[in-house]
């Protein structure tokens, strides 16, 4: 799990980044054993700058195609994919069944990430994964967002057999924004 959705203050400015129900709830099942970890925090400290991939998605960073850049132009390219690696080393060491990461972070997105820096002025969205989300999808390991709510249900209802799976909750990709943003 990315370390801010379990509450770690190792956001870019020391906070989690929010609260969210939906992660927390795995939290609480002792028949589960959550391994935390902040890419970023791992290779740039916290605070640290904010910083989004410029040319491309996750999987292209990795693939040399597209680069990350701080908000003040630092190029942390390598230092993004080391840490992708120390995610992956730990998510094989650690035999995990699924990473829930933080979407729309340049590290840990899943479904969707800034295209260029978040803080321009017609600051735009793209499908894709983080570098480190695209890490672990592209070595087969299955990502969901704490926002894919439908797909968590299946998780909680797979973890407790007795959780009634919520049939109304949806994934963000089937979201009004979603559809409307993406034309799909
Ligand atoms: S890199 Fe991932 S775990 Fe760390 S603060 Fe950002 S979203 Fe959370």
């Amino acid at each position: 799990m990315s370390a801010c959705l379990a509450g770690i203050e190792c956001g870019y400015d020391s906070t989690a980044n929010g609260t969210y129900p939906s992660a927390l709830k795995l939290l609480q099942y002792d028949t589960v054993s959550v391994f935390r970890f902040c890419p970023e925090d791992y290779s740039f400290g916290t605070p640290r700058e904010m910083c989004d991939i410029h040319g491309g998605t996750g999987l292209d960073v990795l693939e040399g195609r597209a680069r990350v850049l701080t908000d003040s132009g630092i190029d942390w390219t390598e230092g993004m994919i080391r840490a992708s690696e120390k995610m992956l080393e730990i998510a094989q060491r650690e035999r995990i069944e699924v990473a829930v990461l933080m979407d729309i972070s340049a590290a840990c997105g899943s479904q969707v990430i800034y295209s260029g820096s978040r803080f321009s002025e017609n600051k735009v969205y793209q499908i894709g994964a983080g570098v480190c989300a695209a890490q672990l999808i592209r070595n087969g390991i299955k990502v969901i967002s704490q926002r894919d709510y439908a797909s968590l249900e299946v998780l909680y209802s797979k973890i407790d057999p007795s959780h009634p799976v919520d049939a109304t909750k949806i994934d963000h990709h089937e979201t009004e924004w979603y559809k409307s943003y993406f034309g799909k």
